[in-house]
């Protein structure tokens, strides 16, 4: 038996001279480089005592390396878990104690709030790795022989843990086996035309399935080269455009690069596909990207639990505001969230999903694993949704956010469809605070554009005719930016906290 994921991104017959990963110091690293150095890594897990099963954690800075130690822990037969570089030390406690890893990695500027950390959680070895890859680990790799063959590893073996944002509740981790990834990579590739003349730009961090997975699995099989950049800078992603093909990006990324004034035409021309994902593009975002540069983002829809599973066709409509069809090999229904009963096209209710790409449960959460599924082996997402009549998935957002007032149901994605497409409107965020009426009230939080004379009565003013009177936000509230975590999400559990008292507080017009 071969290493499942390992013997197709990181094949024997590949051309050791292509290049892989192209760093903005100039420093590349051909194919045959990435082998050399990713087995060196597994020689010096191995030799540290990490044995096939075990969890390698690593909360360390993007960089080559970094990347070297996820194929090294693969390719040792160990289960790699990244960790958000923006978690604190009380957080990393938490992971570490629920995944019990045999090795911890750390950047070095951090190791003396994390070695303590980890040796509190039972963690047996704690190593480091910097942002320019120095570090004891990187030591252990210099003296490390890399004689032994990869572990055997089939479709069903863990590749990775990957913990949830857990927005309410713990964090969960997600175990992703190697055929979940190498499925999805394989379902992306003919998808998204990936070829060995693709060239990337890397702008996302790879603590995430976004950058980790998508991103790299996908130039690793196809034979792609990367230009790998430490993080997302609009004027850096412009400037690597003439040597690249593809952008992935989270929204955020296309706003940033929508305020550059060097992005047009001519510095997007050589690129073929610019990707978004992770978190909602607004359609305007979507039109006025096509608008100055005569691209039309393509825009795709996935999650830690189950990878990729939609995406807006290469060749044909994307269409703003929708993450079209389902990846092949990916089953994808709509179902009512409390009956579990299927709904018929075009209505709205909660997203199922199955097929390889889908992992296989919650690390150590048995009962959490079990209520997720329906017992034909669907995933429960739960992202509200609909298909259109065309097949085009839409995303009205997550079941947790969906508002109930007096009884009714509200989708936020509706509601702020309306506001953001009032002019003088950047986007908005709804969400449902406590009301002692109706349980649940909406209210509205609104960024307008830098400049605009708009009120909360001029939002309100302009709802009235368009919306039934129970989904009209009690409050508009105007702030000058929605937060969001690494991944560009609104984080709407925190404004449910900073507005929850904000009826008994009098408007200001
Ligand atoms: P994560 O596990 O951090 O990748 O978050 C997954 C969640 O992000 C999904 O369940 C969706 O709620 C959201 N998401 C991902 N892609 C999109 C998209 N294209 N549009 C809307 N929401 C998205």
């Amino acid at each position: 038996m071969t290493n499942h994921l390992i013997s197709r991104i990181l094949p024997a017959d590949r051309d050791p001279d292509r290049p892989c990963i192209i760093c903005q110091n100039g420093r590349r690293y051909s194919y045959g480089e990435v082998v050399r150095w990713s087995r060196r890594y597994a020689a010096a897990l191995r030799a540290a005592g990490v044995t096939v099963g075990d969890r390698v954690a690593a909360q360390v800075e993007k960089s080559p390396e970094a990347l070297f130690l996820y194929l090294g822990s693969v390719r040792a037969g160990a289960i790699f878990l990244p960790l958000n570089t923006a978690y604190t030390p009380s957080e990393i406690g938490y992971f570490l104690g629920d995944a019990e890893p045999a090795m911890f990695v750390a950047d070095p500027a951090k190791l003396e709030l994390l070695r303590p950390v980890a040796a509190q959680n039972g963690v047996g070895r704690t190593e480091t790795l910097g942002a320019d890859g120095s570090g004891s680990l990187p030591d252990l790799v210099a003296a490390a022989q890399a004689d032994a063959p990869d572990a055997a590893r089939s479709a069903d073996d863990l590749a990775a843990i990957l913990y949830t944002s857990g927005t309410t509740g713990r964090s969960k981790g997600a175990m992703l086996s190697h055929g979940n990834l190498l499925s999805n990579a394989e379902a992306l590739l003919p998808t998204w035309g990936f070829t060995g003349e693709d060239v990337l730009i890397h702008a996302l961090p790879i603590f995430h399935t976004h950058g980790l997975f998508v991103a790299t699995n996908l130039v690793l099989l196809s034979g792609a080269s990367m230009i790998f950049q430490p993080k997302f800078d609009a004027a850096g992603v412009i400037e690597a455009m003439a040597g690249a093909t593809v952008l992935m990006g989270v929204p955020t990324f296309y706003t940033r690069l929508l305020d550059q004034p060097g992005l047009d035409r001519a510095a997007t021309e050589r690129m073929r596909l610019f990707i978004s994902g992770s978190a909602p593009l607004l359609a305007e975002t979507h039109r006025a990207f096509a608008e100055r540069t005569g691209h039309a983002i393509l825009e795709r829809y996935g999650m830690t639990e189950t990878n990729m599973n939609t995406s807006n066709p290469l060749v044909g409509a994307r269409v703003p505001g929708s993450v079209g069809f389902p990846l092949p090999g990916v089953d994808l229904r709509i179902c009512d969230q409390d009956t579990g009963k299927e709904l018929p096209t075009g209505e709205i209710g909660v997203i199922e999903v199955r097929g390889p790409n889908v992992f296989s449960g919650y690390w150590r959460m048995p009962e959490k694993t079990r209520s997720e599924f329906r017992p034909d082996g669907f995933f429960i997402t739960g992202d509200l949704g609909r298909i259109d009549e065309h097949g085009y998935v839409w995303i009205l957002g997550r079941g947790k956010d969906l508002v109930i007032t007096g009884g009714y149901n509200v989708y936020p994605k509706e509601i702020e469809l309306e506001i953001d497409a009032i002019p003088g409107v950047v986007e908005s965020a709804v969400i449902g605070v406590p009301h002692p009426d109706f349980g649940e009230a909406v209210v509205a939080v609104v960024v307008p554009e830098r400049g605009a004379d708009i009120s909360e009565g001029d939002i309100a003013e302009a709802l009235r005719p368009r919306l039934a009177n129970y989904k009209l936000p009690k409050r508009v509230v105007m702030v000058d930016e929605l937060p969001r975590n690494t991944m560009a999400k609104v984080q709407k559990n925190i404004l449910r906290d900073s507005y929850r008292d904000i009826l008994a507080e009098a408007p200001t017009r």
